[in-house]
């Protein structure tokens, strides 16, 4: 799919413009149309996506510049979800969680139309990661008023899912994310959630499929996730000083590593010395061939100017490394 040694990519979300969001509010009282928050949202992931061109990122996207959150943007869209309202989730950090009222039926394509915009307006030569949440995650963080078990909800949204993968790559889709943040918080259900993203990415035949995953122990479901379907896990480890590496060296890591190597909690800039550093920590677990250089995670709580720099400085540190031969 990509000639170059460590190709370098986002995770998804990027900063939106404060006039998009201002634009959603106004949208929201009623004081904007759709219509006009659709133009804005188009002209917000245009200055995205060139800015990311612009940093020289080989595979990236919008930025995340329709979606609001992670699990209420697919909720919203799929039959049988319903919203109450805000739940507070941790102190006086409140959440849309939606709540299951009915079967879950088959939405319209929920992804189908951002790709294509994604498509038309970056460079042929780039190619375009398309983030979804994955079925794990969407239950996890939904209430459930309809199946009997968190399982069969799980199951149901990853046949949705899977629909919606097929329609991407109909549309010429070659690599697509799952987002499953929530995947060690609960190493027990590790198989669970393993079987769910199987079926996720059942006859699925997209040139890569990479889970994300962050803010857990990944010592806890490891080497259990390298039996998941999927061709590369894009990890957090910036963040928390590389804690877990060690880890993942016990057991051969036989998928791609997408290596989280700047921190997107803190905007002070990693230099390009400290994400090269990095990126040679990555290269104690896989082979150079099987590395991509990505942030720990999503940038969109980041100042803009920081989310760029630390963008710029990681395609720096993989070009350097490239020449240096490593
Ligand atoms: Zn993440």
């Amino acid at each position: 799919m990509i000639d170059t040694l460590f190709p370098t990519t986002v995770i998804g979300s990027y900063p939106k413009p404060k006039w998009l969001n201002r634009v959603r509010e106004l949208n929201k009282e009623d004081k904007f149309s759709d219509k006009k928050l659709k133009e804005a949202e188009d002209d917000a992931a245009k200055i995205i996506i060139n800015e990311q061109e612009r940093a020289g990122l080989d595979v990236f996207n919008d930025g995340e510049m329709r979606r609001e959150e992670m699990v209420e943007f697919f909720a919203d869209k799929i039959p049988g979800y319903r919203f109450y309202g805000p739940v507070r989730v941790w102190g006086n950090n409140y959440f849309n969680k939606p709540s299951v009222v009915e079967e879950l039926r088959a939405p319209d394509p929920m992804l189908v139309d951002e790709f294509e915009f994604n498509r038309k307006f970056a460079s042929k030569d780039k190619i375009i990661k398309v983030p979804i949440t994955g079925p794990y995650t969407i239950a996890e963080w939904s209430f459930n008023e309809v199946y009997d078990t968190k399982k069969e909800l799980i199951f149901r949204l990853a046949e949705i899912i899977n629909e919606e993968i097929k329609r991407l790559e109909d549309a010429g889709a070659r690599c697509i994310q799952i987002d499953e943040p929530a995947l060690s918080t609960r190493p027990e259900e590790v198989e669970l959630v393993g079987n769910a993203i199987d079926e996720t990415v059942e006859g699925v035949n997209v040139d890569k499929t990479i889970l994300h995953a962050c803010y857990g122990k990944f010592s806890e479901i490891y080497p259990e996730i390298l039996d998941f379907d999927v061709d590369q896990f894009a990890l957090e480890f910036a963040n928390n000083n590389f804690k877990y590496i060690d880890a993942l060296k016990e057991y051969e890591f036989t998928k791609e590593l997408g290596l989280g190597c700047v921190d997107v909690h803190k905007s002070s800039v990693e230099s390009v010395k400290t994400i090269k550093e990095n990126i040679r920590r990555g290269l104690e677990v896989v082979n150079p061939e099987s590395l991509w250089i990505n942030p720990d995670c999503g940038l969109k709580l980041l100042p803009k100017s920081s989310s760029f720099k630390k963008l710029k400085n990681m395609v720096k540190a993989a070009q350097e490394l490239r020449e240096e031969n490593i």
